[in-house]
């Protein structure tokens, strides 16, 4: 499993030892805000295998109304691209922004989280475990 990836102008890279430990949808509105998006698509990995380069790499800290814990976004500051998520509710994973990675050809959502505010047109995938809010609820 290929888990190298670049941000879009290549200032930032990175690259992960470890499988990966699920794929997830998110549709929380700080997600569909910072993406430009209807949802993100993320890789958990185990944080402490992730490494992150680049002169650009930038964080941005979000507590949204609906959340009660810290998300630490990681992205590029030169051409915007979202990287990475760190929630400090969930220590020690990182949430890998999917569309990232040089390799997305294996990517298979299981996980949708923060249904609530999903676009009322994205319609369920098929099999995924779907939750209202973040993975606690
Ligand atoms: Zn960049
Ligand atoms: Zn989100």
């Amino acid at each position: 499993m290929n888990l190298d990836g670049h941000c879009l102008c290549g200032n930032v890279t990175y690259t992960c030892e470890t499988e990966p430990r699920f794929t997830a949808l998110c549709h929380c509105t700080d997600c569909q805000r910072q993406t430009g998006g209807a949802a993100s698509l993320v890789v958990g990995v185990n944080d402490e295998d992730l490494r992150i380069e680049g002169d650009s790499v930038s964080v941005f800290v979000t507590r949204g109304d609906e959340h009660n814990t810290n998300t630490n976004r990681t992205f590029c500051s030169n051409c915007g691209s979202p990287i990475v998520g760190r929630i400090d509710a969930f220590p020690g994973l990182a949430f890998v922004k999917a569309g990232t990675l040089n390799d997305t050809s294996w990517l298979k959502p299981t996980i949708e989280v923060w249904t609530r505010s999903a676009q009322p047109w994205m319609t369920p995938i098929p099999g995924a475990d779907r939750y209202e809010g973040d993975l606690r609820e």
